[in-house]
């Protein structure tokens, strides 16, 4: 099964396979010029992607999809700035802060299909009302007979919370111990330019792909579309490390105290995709972040904001 996962290790570079100096475009034969070590070289003339096979030959990528842009200039800005504002003391950031550019590109994502399975422990920690459930659960007469007497009890306690919210309710906190189970299946979006690790969503964020169409550079717009340099391969391997951070995160919503967790991920053959990404810009009180929105759906993917201790 591999080496233990261990979230801290370091991500282990992998050259991208080398790409002969000249080559032709596997769909309509015109000249590519690679740059050195690109993986993915998308065709000036046709916007086909073609990558060096197994045997070593170029050959073109088949499941090669794109999502349409439907932002303007201006509502990529404002979509930007209102996930700025966002939150009660967020308010105005997007004015008080200095907007620099937005930039569109259509920028590659391997889409790689990963369910993960995840097994867990911990201890949670809970007042008398939300262990009824637990003990509801209970098999034995007893168990349940002390399930209904403590439910009544809660009831008498919430009655009596509701009249005044600023007494606590219970004063008995218990500990209970949580053994469960995850399971959860995600397009993980892979960016597949390896110094675009700003372009790499990495809190869940996933494409809306059942708006995907064929790739057809026509549709672009004119707009840049990236080659790219990352293999399938590693993307699949990136999604896998990705989907252990998303599991650990799940199974934190679950317990207080998270004791151990074993992972099981499993990723399977995907797609390249073009996505239309608006690269913001900004800078607040001199430092420079950023915003990227999902031009197809207008939300936002990821992005730095200041933080409440800046002002
Ligand atoms: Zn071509």
């Amino acid at each position: 099964m591999g080496q233990p996962y261990n979230p801290n290790a370091p991500v282990q570079p992998v050259r991208a396979p080398a790409m002969p100096q000249s080559m032709k475009c596997s769909s309509c034969g015109a000249p590519l010029t690679p740059g050195s070590g690109l993986a993915l070289v998308v065709c000036a003339y046709c916007g086909a992607v073609t990558t060096m096979g197994a045997g070593g030959a170029a050959e073109m990528i088949q499941k090669h999809y794109m999502l349409e842009n439907k932002l303007s200039n201006e509502s990529a800005l404002e979509a930007g700035g209102k996930w700025l504002n966002k939150g009660l003391f967020r308010r105005k950031v997007a004015e008080r802060s200095d907007v620099g550019q937005v930039t569109l590109r259509y920028v590659p994502y391997w889409i790689v299909p990963t369910s993960v399975v995840a097994d867990f422990q911990g201890t949670k920690n809970v007042g008398a009302g939300a262990g009824v459930g637990m003990m509801a659960h209970g098999d034995s007469g007893a168990k349940k007979a002390a399930g209904a007497a403590l439910f009544a009890l809660t009831m008498a306690a919430a009655a009596a919370g509701s009249q005044n919210r600023n007494q606590p309710v219970n004063t008995q906190p218990q500990v209970i111990r949580v053994r469960d189970r995850i399971q959860m299946q995600y397009n993980i979006p892979i960016v597949a330019v390896r110094g675009y690790v700003k372009y790499q969503p990495d809190d869940g964020f996933q494409f809306q792909l059942q708006n995907k169409m064929n790739f057809d550079k026509r549709q672009t717009g004119g707009v840049d579309v990236q080659s790219g340099d990352v293999t399938e391969a590693e993307a699949k391997s990136q999604a896998a490390a990705l989907a252990h951070k998303f599991a650990e995160k799940q199974a934190k919503t679950r317990v207080d105290n998270l004791e151990s967790i074993q992972v099981y991920p499993t990723t399977y053959d995907g797609e390249l995709l073009h996505a239309p990404v608006w690269f913001m810009e900004y800078a607040h009180k001199g430092k420079q972040m950023f915003i990227l929105v999902d031009g197809s759906s207008g939300g936002v993917m990821d992005g730095e904001r200041p933080g409440f201790s800046l002002w």
